[in-house]
Order: structure tokens, then sequence, then C-alpha cells
């Protein structure tokens, strides 16, 4: 299935950087269809801001999971994991409500 932005960069034939990092998230959790995904690989090519941005977000992602496992991580860090994400990449991931806990 494709999202309506899928349709359109498929019906554009090209993606834009804005786009690129748009589909990060989904590349990385490996739910982009094929088509997509090489439409990703080919602009990584020619763009090194977009190569750079997915290294940043796969090895963030790949910490944050190992943190994980490996001791459970605290609601403080994985806010600051966030914070940095959301810095280097644009992204608007929210900060866990520490009043829930
Ligand atoms: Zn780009």
């Amino acid at each position: 299935m494709y999202t309506e932005e899928q349709v359109m960069i498929l019906e554009k034939g090209q993606i834009s950087c804005d786009e690129f990092e748009a589909q990060l998230c989904d590349y990385a959790d490996g739910e982009l269809p094929k088509t997509m995904k090489a439409m990703m690989e080919a602009h990584e090519c020619t763009c090194e801001a977009c190569a750079e941005s997915k290294r940043t977000y796969l090895l963030t992602i790949r910490l944050a999971r190992t943190l994980r496992c490996e001791a459970k991580i605290s609601t403080e860090i994985e806010n600051r994991l966030r914070e940095k994400l959301n810095e280097r990449l644009g992204l608007s991931l929210k900060p866990i409500d520490l009043s829930m806990n």
C-alpha cells in the first residue's frame, strides 16, 4: 500500500529532499514499498545531505534500540535522544511526559 505522498512522488518520478526525510521513518521500519526504496537510494547517490541524514537517522535508531534492550533506557535519555533527532533531522518527536510515570 502506498501513502498519498508516496503516490505523488512516484508520479513525479523523483523525490525531493523534504520528501526523502519524510519517508525516512518508514524506510527505517522496513515498511517502504520496493519502488520507493529504490527512489530513495537513487536520490542518496546524488544528494550527500540526504545520504548523511539517513546515516544519522539509522544510527540513532539503532542506538536507541540497543540501549533499550541492554538496559532500560531512562525517560530522560530517551527524551534527550528525541530532542537530538528533532534538531538534526527537523523531526517533531514529542518528549515523553514525565508526569505520566
Ligand atoms: Zn536530498
